[in-house]
């Protein structure tokens, strides 16, 4: 087969097979090819059996298949299997050729990858893909970055598979240069750890405080989802909690509290250390499940160490009206901080990001997809030089509104002894940053007493130091 494909895709698995059938099912010709060869010819047989799938054999029929420039997309494992595709492709392409990756690399590879691709006179692109195999199949959220001279060869294809939000507009853009497609992406499975740990406290107090079974936390669930909550990972709480196992009772509560992780949500903790940006309710949730992990410590501890028993005499529905809100503000902080993130890394990095367009590229399509992401695109659309979410009006006031009901949740889980890490750090957060005189000059005291660190005055021009002989002695 001779320059035929749009673009060829290497890896034939979950994510791979799904988008390339979505590719075709939008009228492009595909070439499939994997390590395993096997694999290839299990597909074309398969599931691409009578679709313009072409399967191929070798690398170098996979490149003979393609049109120019060519388009190679890898969605192999991330890491050493992206690099040692890289070296095998760089050979076979031409000046303007590009390669993708759609994996979920971390974005100081993509860096590295697209400055060394570039240097064979190639373009490279790393592109964030989320959703999952559904939303590979169906429409994905795509946030591509690196070598901008690829994107018109790319975005056709990659706007046409994205998902849509109502009007129509794909949730794909041009993110930025270098590794910002994948930093964007990192950004977004840290924000998916915290939603879904801010889900997990409100669901244990409802459980814990208020003794509600898993059919009348499914009926809160799905009321919230259909006011300002709105969003997938409220809406696949509420079926969660409404599934029975075979015994007819709710399977969540049969299932072992440890959870797992696959790095994404570290990585955002990580950098958010790095580039100095209080990213605290993320790094929260990523602690939340490194605690969840140590499951036999904590049985031995809840026999040693001891805490209130926990008990309700409020009014429940107008609690439950408090956790909502207490919710929605948490959630408003997390992706603040997201945020804030975001526009250390572009000053850092010299990328130019487009806020409402990011958030409008997790609108539809990806795990964190959510009604009030339009209402971010909307902030950032009236003011692109948005400082921090909390300040936009929309959500200073959302805040207000839901502020007393907020702190009445954190006392009433701090008094009952159940752990709510993130919906907390949100409204210390909160409480931080709106805060014009924080301790921290006590600190630089102690940091000037021990270390001569210096420090700033009050009372004088910032930039001037002082250090002080705080013992007299010489
Ligand atoms: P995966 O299990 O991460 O990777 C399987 C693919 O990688 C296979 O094609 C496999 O080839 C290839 N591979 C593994 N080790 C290799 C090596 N040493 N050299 C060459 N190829 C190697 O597949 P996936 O779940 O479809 O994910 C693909 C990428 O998308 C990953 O980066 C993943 O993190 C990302 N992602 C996944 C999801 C999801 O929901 N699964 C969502 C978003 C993003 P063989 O068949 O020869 O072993």
């Amino acid at each position: 087969m001779q320059e035929q494909s749009d673009i060829g895709v290497i890896g034939i698995a979950v994510m791979g097979e799904n988008l390339i059938l979505n590719m075709e099912s939008k009228g492009f010709h595909v070439t499939a090819y994997n390590r395993t060869v096997d694999k290839v010819e299990r597909f074309v047989n398969g599931r691409a059996k009578g679709k313009n799938i072409y399967g191929a054999t070798s690398i170098e029929d996979l490149i003979r298949s393609l049109k120019r420039p060519r388009k190679v997309m890898l969605m192999v494992k991330a890491g050493k299997p992206v690099d040692d595709f890289i070296e095998l492709l760089i050979p076979h392409l031409e000046p303007g050729d590009i390669i993708i990756d759609g994996g979920n690399s971390h974005f100081p590879d993509t860096e590295r990858r697209v400055a060394y691709v570039e240097s064979k006179g190639l373009l490279y692109v790393g592109t964030g893909v989320s959703g999952g195999e559904e939303g590979a199949l169906l429409g994905p959220s795509i946030m591509p970055g690196g070598s901008r001279a690829a994107w018109p060869a790319v975005k056709p294809i990659f706007q046409a598979i994205a998902a849509k939000v109502a009007d129509g507009t794909p949730c794909c853009d041009w993110v930025g240069d270098g590794g910002a497609g994948h930093f964007v992406k990192m950004v977004h499975n840290g924000i998916e750890y915290g939603d879904m740990q801010l889900i997990n406290e409100t669901y244990h107090i409802m459980k814990a405080v208020l003794g509600m079974t898993a059919d009348e936390m499914h009926e809160v669930f799905k009321e919230w989802n259909e006011g300002e909550l709105d969003s997938y990972l409220i809406e696949i709480t509420r079926d969660i909690l409404a599934f029975k196992d075979e015994d007819g009772l709710p399977l969540v509560d049969k299932i072992l509290d440890t959870a797992g992780q696959k790095g994404t949500g570290k990585w955002t903790g990580t950098v958010a250390l790095e580039l100095g940006v209080p990213l605290t309710l993320i790094a929260e949730s990523v602690f939340s499940r490194c605690l969840s992990a140590l499951k036999d410590e904590r049985v031995a501890a809840s026999k040693m160490l001891d805490g209130p028993v926990p008990s309700f005499d409020g009014e429940r529905r107008t609690f439950i009206d408090n956790l909502r809100d207490a919710l929605y503000a948490a959630k408003v902080i997390s992706y603040a901080q997201g945020y804030q993130m975001m526009a250390a890394a572009a000053h850092e990095y010299g990328w130019e990001l487009n806020y409402g367009s990011i958030a409008l590229m997790w609108r539809e399509g990806c795990i964190i997809r959510s009604a009030f992401l339009g209402k971010i695109k909307e902030a950032f659309d009236k003011n692109p030089d948005l400082r921090n979410l909390i300040l936009d009006d929309f959500f200073r006031e959302k805040i207000q509104a839901a502020q007393s009901g907020w702190r009445k949740v954190i006392a009433v889980a701090v008094t009952n002894g159940i752990p709510v890490p993130c919906l907390s750090a949100g409204l210390i957060y909160y409480d931080g940053y709106r805060c014009d005189r924080l301790p921290a000059n006590l600190l630089q005291a102690q940091r000037d007493y021990f270390g001569a660190h210096t420090y700033e005055r009050l009372d004088k021009p910032r930039g001037e130091f002082f250090h002080t002989n705080w013992t007299g002695r010489g």
